[in-house]
């Protein structure tokens, strides 16, 4: 690859860890249990920090204060105008951080330092102000009733909420779920993945100073069968809003099946393809493709792992990728020359690296790629197969890593059935300058979001969530601020005397 060097010393820096401890009803707590663990950096694979382990007495005291202050707080009483105005406050308080809070999302995931300055945390600001702009617009119906009766309807907030996160965007997903949330009223405890715990509790700090009052916004740092556990069977949460794996997002809903059925919605993995045809031109295709599963060290969940390219450009595509990704930099992620940093923990290094011997057991071919870099941290080499088949454990699991399943086709149907052959739907790219195609092929994918001639673009405006196994429930847009209203209808007679 193109940095053969080891991690230079000189690129690392780690900043201050100021917050540490729970938030609870405005204020920072030791755990109960006085419990607590480490959080490490992936680029060393050193503790940087020991963060307060919140279980489920945690949660429930995090629950009682974002109950109080739903049930009896100003929150969801103020006008939207008024959330606006604090949300708006939030937002600028983010973009006086940004440096640190990218800093802070860097060390803990191995996020690129420059790309969480430029777009994560600006992003996280943005979601903040577009929601904000959403808080008093938010309105019933009048109903046009057969009978002589009058009917409306209101959007409610639908009252506590628990959010729980995910490790891959710390930031972006703290406030896809936040944001939409904090506009509709709600009052939240939120649960940060436990690889990752470190922004969202530097978050509650910035909330507080922005006026939010006590106890609408809680944070719970743990792990997930414990404190996310107890969030999904709490008997006083009103909804769940969940961004993870499908094998845990299936947990989440039996448990919230079998407390108090509360409303859940999931946001699961993703297997998700992108179709490069004939017409396409092979250096932009190739590119896309690599952005499309290298971007975040492929821990996406709407990344581009299944590639199929047309039989016509096949080979010239291949040649160009290859050539691409030797130029593609794997290294320290506060490098401005870096374009792929360390797999989060070595969990998750160990899981990739094992697809990818399974990968070479069932057969395909190793393209480029395909081991681990550098003595320290957990970096693995930008990893293409080739030779795969749908029916291969490499073709068919969410590997979330740097590991992309290179195919072949011929037709557009085929590529359409080949593209579907998925338990997963939650993204897919096609590239290619034929409008029939493009319309043929975004009708007939059954994903949530499809790109065309262009990949990972997201939009504040844009709601993106899974079809079939890839769960259910948008987050962005105004589709993520209704999940957190529920309607209420109001029925009355027009004239009282004739009921
Ligand atoms: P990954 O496999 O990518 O780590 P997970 O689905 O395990 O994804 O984790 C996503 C989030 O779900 C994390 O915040 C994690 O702590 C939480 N989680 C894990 N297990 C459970 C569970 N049994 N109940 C609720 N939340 C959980």
């Amino acid at each position: 690859n193109g940095s053969s060097d080891s991690v230079s010393e000189s690129c690392i820096k780690i900043p201050t860890i100021k917050f540490s401890k729970l938030f609870i009803n405005g204020q920072y707590v030791d755990s109960i249990s006085g419990k607590t663990f480490e959080t490490i950096d992936p680029r060393t694979g050193d503790v940087i920090a020991r963060i307060a382990e919140g279980d489920k007495e945690d949660i429930d005291l995090a629950v009682k204060a974002a109950r109080h202050a739903f049930d009896n707080g100003p929150w969801p009483r103020m006008s939207g105008t008024a959330r606006g105005r604090i949300m708006m406050k939030f937002a600028d308080l983010i973009d006086q951080n940004i440096e640190e809070l990218a800093a802070l999302d860097t060390v803990d995931a191995g996020k690129l330092f420059s790309f969480g300055k430029a777009f994560e945390i600006p992003s996280a600001a943005n979601s903040l102000r577009y929601y904000a702009g959403a808080a008093d617009k938010i309105h019933g119906e009048v109903l046009k009733m057969s009978r002589e009766l009058q009917g409306y309807t209101l959007r409610e907030p639908i009252g506590v909420v628990g959010h729980i996160i995910p490790w891959n965007f710390p930031s972006p997903m703290f406030f896809m779920k936040v944001s939409p949330s904090l506009a509709a009223g709600c009052t939240m405890v939120i649960k940060p993945a436990e690889q990752t715990p470190i922004s969202a509790l530097f978050y509650a700090h910035l909330a507080k100073l922005a006026g939010i009052p006590d106890g609408v916004l809680n944070v719970i740092t743990g792990y997930g069968p414990t404190a996310g556990a107890a969030i999904a069977s709490h008997m006083d949460i009103d909804k769940v809003s969940f961004t993870g794996s499908t094998e845990i997002g299936r947990q989440v809903m039996k448990a919230a099946a079998a407390s108090n059925l509360k409303s859940i919605s999931l946001e699961l993995g993703g297997k998700s393809p992108l179709l490069i045809f004939d017409d396409a031109d092979a250096s932009k295709a190739a590119d896309l493709a690599l952005f499309g599963i290298l971007s975040n060290k492929g821990e996406i969940c709407v990344a581009s792992s299944r590639v199929y390219v047309q039989e016509g450009i096949y080979d010239e595509f291949v040649k160009k990728l290859v050539v691409k990704v030797k130029a593609w930099v794997v290294g320290d992620p506060f490098d401005p020359k870096v374009r792929q940093g360390p797999q989060v923990d070595k969990k998750q290094f160990d899981k990739i690296l094992s697809y990818i011997e399974h990968g070479k057991r069932e057969g395909a071919t190793l393209l480029t790629g395909g081991k681990p870099l550098y003595e320290k941290g957990y970096y693995i080499e930008p990893t293409i197969f080739t030779d795969v088949k749908e029916d291969m454990l490499i073709a068919k699991d969410e590997i979330f890593g740097p590991v992309m399943s290179l195919m072949k086709f011929t037709s557009v149907d085929e590529a359409i059935k080949r593209a579907n052959d998925t338990t997963y739907g939650l993204a897919a790219g096609i590239v290619t300058k034929d409008l029939d195609v493009a319309n043929t092929v975004s009708r007939s994918i059954r994903a949530g979001i499809i790109w065309i001639n262009c990949y990972l673009a997201f939009d504040e405006d844009c709601p993106v969530g899974g079809y079939k196994m890839s769960g259910f429930g948008k987050d962005l847009g105004l589709d993520a601020l209704y999940k957190y209203l529920q309607v209420k209808s109001v029925v009355t007679p027009i004239y009282n005397s004739t009921w």
